[in-house]
């Protein structure tokens, strides 16, 4: 039978009541009363026991009940704690002495401050006081330092346990029970979804996110910035809105078909902004997938590509554009042509390549300025462009050369038919007077027209021969066109061997130079001087005059060489002459120099090696230029001129009279002599024109204090005619034909 508390007081007070039950006389006690007390002993020792059972077993119930709080309690997977007022720790769990790194013992009565972040410590201090007071529905977030002093996020929650409520739990004061919940996990997310949105934000790229229907959802500052739309006017919508147009409904079909196959596509598309503007962008569309592989969203990501692209533009320009006029480069000719080649070859057509020359373009820019040049080239391009197709290409090749591609023809008659019409609509178009911003101005073209197959199989052959016909078409007076021939082929070979042969010419010795004599008109049977004058003694076909080697000379470069030699021949030579001759004194050792040997920048310095390798005084050398010459970079040439001349050295200008003879140059340039061309000697005596040619030049020269020398006289008549019209130097047949030195030896009396 199971006793209450209640029941054990009872029984204490029958114990009591049994024990003065015992007389205090044992005398008097019966054996029977004896009996009796101890069968209530026995039984009251029974109960007893059963009593202290009963203490026992409650007792370790107790304890148990105590372990199992004291376990909940410190393994909560949430750290527990009991804070005074203050905010030092009464009670920890062990999931908080284990992230702390501190044992029971170690955190007892230390205040929860010295573990928190000191950057979060002021937080804590100013929040501590309220939230113990009234900690519901609080929390508070900070870092609490771990052995290592490393953070740990934490989040506190709690509830304020008063000293009666507590009583139990053996508490003895007010006390705050903390929560502490480890958050660093949710921390590192919510961070990483910051940063995710702050990269949606203010990603450069315009970004836009659609529901499966398209739906727009989300866009970013960026796709406000391209396209202009404001959230609030976009999203709802459908990207259609950003439609310009420019792709057909094919171009969209095949985009969501790669999309939704191999989820994401990407291209170039040109979309309108709210203001209407095109823009170009780059567009890459990914398709993202709920987990049962069904699209839940779209995601656009664009950037505007408007500007690389108008730049691109310009580049592609600039690298194959003609930025005067506008037509396509050398570049993008030699581009189409090699396309035009293969195209041809593919289909068996024909093509047409001309090449153009503007008749007298120089004397233009010289005499009206580049102004008016460049618009002539501009009037010109758009001219030649109007008579041709536009799938033909105008091409400008150089100053004013254009080349023309015409393409597509089925056969030969075909091809040379339709050129010779177009060459005859460009000469006659281009033959109509240009107005120069008020300046008429009339020009004239030639034209050399090469055919694909025939004339050349490469682009470099084809332009080459086209050349060359148009110099036939200069040749024969201008303003008209020239088919390439077969006798132009064979003059190209010969010219070809020519130029190979020409390069062994100065190694092999096989250069010589002639002198003819200068004559002083009054005393024609003195030499005051001599011109050099090259010629090529060729192995197998003789003597070569320079007319038909100079130019080959000029073209490839080897008259830098060849012209240097003559000059140091000729320098050397008329010393050795100087000291054979005494009376009269030779005056002058005339040498030509072409317009390529002013192109670098050693002619000055060359010309001075020579003089100081014969030890001649430059004063007895006289340079012959030519127009040519001059005509090119002019203030190159004129200090060059002037460097000489302040050496000493002369220069006379050759050939006067057959070039564009312009006043400006005689005016500009330092020249000592005019050479009057042979051309009007000639015939001075009989053309009335040449007449007045040969005298004009004579009283210009005078007018500039200039010395006249007439060339290629022949008889006495002439002689004496240019004397009279007051020309005092000449050379020509009449005194010696150019000779070689050895042979002209002979003409001079031995010295005494
Ligand atoms: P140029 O400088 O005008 O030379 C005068 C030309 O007239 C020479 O022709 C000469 O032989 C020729 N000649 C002289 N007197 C008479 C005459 O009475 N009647 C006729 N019909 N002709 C006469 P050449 O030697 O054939 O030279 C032709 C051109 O070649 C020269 O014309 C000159 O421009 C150029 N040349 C000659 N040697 C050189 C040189 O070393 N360097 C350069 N760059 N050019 C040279
Ligand atoms: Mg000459
Ligand atoms: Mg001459």
């Amino acid at each position: 039978m199971k006793k209450n508390p209640a029941d054990i007081d009872d029984l204490r007070h029958e114990a009591e009541s049994l024990i003065n039950f015992v007389p205090a006389n044992l005398d008097t006690i019966s054996p029977h009363d004896i009996q009796t007390l101890f069968h209530e002993l026995n039984v009251h020792q029974i109960e007893l026991r059963m009593q202290n059972e009963q203490l026992v077993e409650a007792q370790q119930q107790l304890i148990a009940s105590r372990n199992d709080f004291i376990t909940l309690f410190d393994l909560a997977p949430v750290g527990y704690l009991r804070l005074d007022e203050k905010g030092r720790i009464l009670q920890s769990n062990r999931t908080v002495q284990e992230m702390l790194g501190k044992s029971h013992s170690e955190l007892r009565d230390k205040f929860l401050a010295v573990f928190i972040h000191a950057d979060d410590l002021n937080i804590f201090n100013a929040r501590y006081s309220a939230f113990y007071k009234k900690p519901d529905g609080k929390h508070i977030e900070l870092r609490l330092l771990d052995m290592q002093k490393n953070p740990i996020y934490i989040e506190l929650s709690g509830r304020l346990i008063k000293k009666e409520a507590g009583a139990s739990l053996d508490f003895n004061q007010d006390c705050l029970l903390v929560n502490i919940i480890a958050i660093g996990e949710r921390k590192k997310m919510e961070e990483q979804l910051e940063l995710a949105a702050k990269v949606f934000e203010h990603s450069q790229e315009g970004i836009l996110i659609t529901s499966p229907d398209t739906t727009i959802l989300k866009i970013n500052l960026a796709f406000t910035a391209v396209t202009g739309y404001k959230p609030a006017e976009v999203i709802g919508r459908t990207p259609k809105i950003l439609s310009s147009g420019r792709q057909g409904p094919a171009f969209y079909l095949n985009m969501w078909q790669k999309i939704n196959k191999e989820g994401c596509w990407q291209g170039e598309i040109w979309n309108r902004r709210k203001n209407g503007d095109l823009y170009a962008e780059w567009l890459s569309i990914c398709r993202i997938n709920d987990k049962f592989g069904r699209a839940s969203h779209y995601i656009g990501i664009f950037s505007d590509i408007t500007l690389r692209k108008l730049n691109e533009k310009q580049i592609e320009q600039l690298a194959y554009f003609d930025t005067l006029t506008e037509l396509p480069n050398r570049a993008l000719l030699n581009d189409r042509l090699k396309q035009g080649i293969v195209q041809a070859v593919r289909h068996k057509l024909w093509l047409s390549v001309f090449f153009l020359d503007l008749d007298r373009f120089k004397i233009l820019n010289d005499t009206l300025g580049h102004f008016a040049g460049d618009l002539l080239l501009q009037n010109v391009a758009k001219r030649l462009k109007s008579c041709v197709r536009e799938s033909d290409t105008v091409a400008r090749f150089g100053g004013d050369e254009f080349v023309i591609l015409l393409t597509d023809f089925v056969d030969e008659q075909s091809a040379a038919h339709h050129s010779a019409e177009i060459a005859k609509k460009i000469l006659n178009m281009l033959s109509q007077p240009f107005d120069l911003s008020g300046n008429q101005f009339i020009t004239s073209t030639s034209i050399g027209v090469t055919l694909f197959p025939k004339d050349g199989s490469s682009v470099g052959e084809l332009i080459k021969n086209a050349d060359a016909a148009m110099y036939h078409a200069k040749a024969s007076g201008r303003n008209n066109y020239q088919l390439f021939s077969d006798s132009m082929r064979s003059e190209a070979l010969t010219r070809s061997t020519l130029e190979n042969d020409l390069h062994h010419a100065l190694p092999n010795q096989e250069l010589v130079v002639y002198y003819q004599p200068l004559i002083d008109l009054q005393t024609p049977n003195q030499i005051i001087g001599f011109e050099a004058l090259l010629r090529w003694n060729h192995p197998i076909k003789g003597l070569i005059p320079p007319d038909d080697f100079i130019p080959v000379a000029e073209e490839t470069g080897m008259i830098v060489a060849i012209g240097e030699w003559v000059l140091k021949t000729a320098c050397k030579q008329f010393k050795i002459w100087q000291k054979q001759v005494r009376q009269p004194p030779l005056k002058k050792i005339c040498v030509n120099l072409s317009a390529r040997q002013f192109l670098g920048n050693n002619l000055v310095h060359t010309i001075k090696q020579c003089l100081d390798d014969a030890e001649l005084d430059p004063e007895f050398l006289e340079i012959e230029i030519t127009e040519t010459v001059m005509m090119q970079n002019m203030s190159t040439v004129i200090s060059i001129l002037q460097q000489l001349m302040t050496m000493g050295v002369t220069v006379s200008l050759d050939d006067f009279g057959t070039g564009y003879s312009s006043l400006t140059y005689l005016k500009k340039f330092p020249i000592n002599s005019i050479k009057i061309d042979r051309s009007f000697v000639r015939d001075i005596l009989n053309d009335p024109d040449d007449k007045v040619i040969v005298h004009s030049i004579i009283s210009i020269a005078r007018h500039m204090r200039l010395e006249i020398i007439a060339e290629g006289i022949e008889n006495d008549e002439q002689a004496s005619y240019l004397m009279q019209s007051g020309c005092r130097l000449g050379q020509g047949f009449l005194y010696s034909k150019p000779l070689p030195a050895e042979q002209l030896g002979a003409l001079f009396p031995p010295a005494d």
